[in-house]
C-alpha cells in the first residue's frame, strides 16, 4: 500500500508540530543531503514552458529511495484565484520502484523553500542580522518569515508588494507571532533601506528588476526566490556582478536562475561546497551575498522523506491501493476480467 497525505493532513502535521520546529527539522534533513553530494542522482529539472507559466517534475534519488515532484509557475493565475505554484510530490523504495508515498506538496514547497532560504542564509548572512526586507508578500512570503525568524533569529521585516491586499493578508497571518515586528513599507528601496537580509519573491514571467544596484548596502544578503525559470529574473545584473552568488545545481541555475542574465562563465559557488566547508561562505563581513535560488529536486527529497518520517511515526495520512497486488504477480488482467470474461464462454455463430 501507499501512503496518501493529503492538505489537512499536511495541516495536521504542521500544526501539531509548530511551523517553525517543522521547517528547522526539514532544514536539517537538506542540509543532510546536500552533505551527501556525491551520493545524489542529480538532473536540471524538466521543463515544459506553457504560455504564461511552466510545468515541471524534479526527479532524484539515492541508492534506496527515489523521489520526484511535479510543480507548475503560473503567476497570471491569481488573476482566477487559483494559486502561482501547485505541487504533488511522490516518494519510491530504489529497489523495486515501489512508491511508498504520495503526498500534497504545494505547502510543502513554500515549507521547503524557506527552510532552504534559511539554512543558506545561516552560511552567508552576518550572524549580528536581525532584520530583513520582503518583496512579494504572496504564498510563500509568510513561510520564510517564520524560517528566518526560527533559524537566524531576524525579528523585524519590512514588507512591500505592489498589491496591498497580500501585505493586509501576511500582516493578518502573522500578526499572533509574538516578538515580531512587521513594518509596512510604501516602496521596495523602502523597505530595503538598511535591511541585513533582503528576500525577494515575486512573481512575473519578465526580466523585472526587483532589485537595483542602488538599493544594495555593504554587507547584505540578498535571498532572490521569485526568478527561477527562463526570461523570469529578479535582479539588476550589477547586483548580481557585485556579490558572491552562491547556487543550488549550477547547470540548472544557469539555465533559471537571476545568473541566466550573465555569462555561462561568471564565477558562482554550488551550496553543497559551502555547506561542507570547502568553500568559505561569506568572506567578510561588507561582502555582499546572494543565494541565488531556483529550487532543486534534493530539497524536495529531504522533504519527502522528512514527510514519510513524521506521518509514519504519526500515523498520518491512509494507505490506498495505488498500485494494484495480484496474487500472481504475471496475472494483471485479474483486474479488468469481469465474471462473465473470467469463464470462457462461447459464443454460437450462426450463418
Ligand atoms: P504569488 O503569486 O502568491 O505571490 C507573488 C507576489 O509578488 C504577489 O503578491 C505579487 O503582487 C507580487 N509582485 C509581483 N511583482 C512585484 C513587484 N514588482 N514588486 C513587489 N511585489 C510584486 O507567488 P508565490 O507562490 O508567493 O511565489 C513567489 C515566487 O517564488 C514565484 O515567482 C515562484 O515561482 C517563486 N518560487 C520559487 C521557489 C524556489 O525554490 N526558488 C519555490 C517556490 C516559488
Amino acid at each position: 500500500m501507499t501512503r496518501y497525505i493529503d492538505v489537512s493532513d499536511v495541516r495536521k502535521l504542521v500544526t501539531s508540530i509548530g511551523a517553525e520546529s517543522f521547517i528547522t527539522t526539514m532544514a536539517d534533513y537538506i542540509r543532510a543531503d546536500y552533505l551527501r553530494w556525491n551520493e545524489i542522482e542529480k538532473s536540471a529539472r524538466v521543463a515544459n514552458h506553457v504560455p504564461g507559466g511552466v510545468i515541471e517534475l524534479m526527479p532524484t534519488s539515492d541508492r534506496t529511495l527515489y523521489g520526484f515532484k511535479y510543480v507548475n509557475g503560473h503567476p497570471k493565475n491569481t488573476h482566477v484565484n487559483m494559486l502561482t505554484v501547485m505541487a504533488f510530490g511522490v516518494l519510491a523504495e530504489v529497489d523495486s520502484g515501489f512508491p511508498v508515498l504520495l503526498s500534497e506538496f504545494t505547502i510543502m514547497t513554500a515549507l521547503r523553500t524557506a527552510a532552504t532560504s534559511a539554512l543558506v542564509a545561516k552560511v552567508l548572512a552576518r550572524p549580528e542580522a536581525r532584520s530583513m526586507a520582503l518583496i512579494g508578500n504572496g504564498a510563500q512570503s509568510e513561510f520564510q518569515v517564520l524560517a528566518f525568524r526560527a533559524m537566524l533569529g531576524i525579528d523585524e521585516v519590512r514588507v512591500f508588494d505592489i498589491d496591498p491586499a497580500a501585505t493586509d493578508k501576511l500582516i493578518r497571518n502573522l500578526s499572533s507571532f509574538k516578538g515580531l515586528r512587521i513594518v509596512r513599507s510604501a516602496s521596495t528601496a523602502e523597505a530595503v533601506r538598511g535591511a541585513d537580509i533582503v528576500t525577494t519573491a515575486t512573481a512575473d514571467k519578465a526580466n523585472a528588476t526587483i532589485l537595483t544596484p542602488e538599493m544594495i548596502e555593504p554587507g547584505m544578503h540578498i535571498n532572490a526566490v521569485g526568478g527561477d525559470c527562463p526570461g523570469k529574473t529578479e535582479l539588476h545584473v550589477d547586483v548580481l556582478k557585485g556579490a558572491r552568488v552562491i547556487v543550488e545545481f549550477e547547470p540548472q541555475t544557469r539555465i533559471e536562475g537571476d545568473i541566466q542574465q550573465l555569462p555561462a562563465d561568471f564565477p558562482v559557488v554550488e551550496l553543497w561546497r559551502v555547506l561542507s566547508g570547502e568553500q568559505p561562505g561569506r568572506e567578510y563581513a561588507a561582502q555582499v551575498t546572494v543565494f541565488d535560488s531556483v529550487g532543486f529536486a534534493l530539497e524536495d527529497f529531504s522533504a519527502l522523506r522528512y514527510l514519510r518520517d513524521v506521518a509514519d511515526a504519526r500515523n498520518i495520512g491512509r494507505q490506498i491501493d495505488l498500485i494494484p497486488k495480484p496474487v500472481d504477480p504475471k496475472d494483471l488482467f485479474q483486474f479488468v476480467a469481469d465474471d462473465v470474461v473470467a469463464e470462457p464462454r462461447f459464443i454460437q455463430l450462426t450463418a
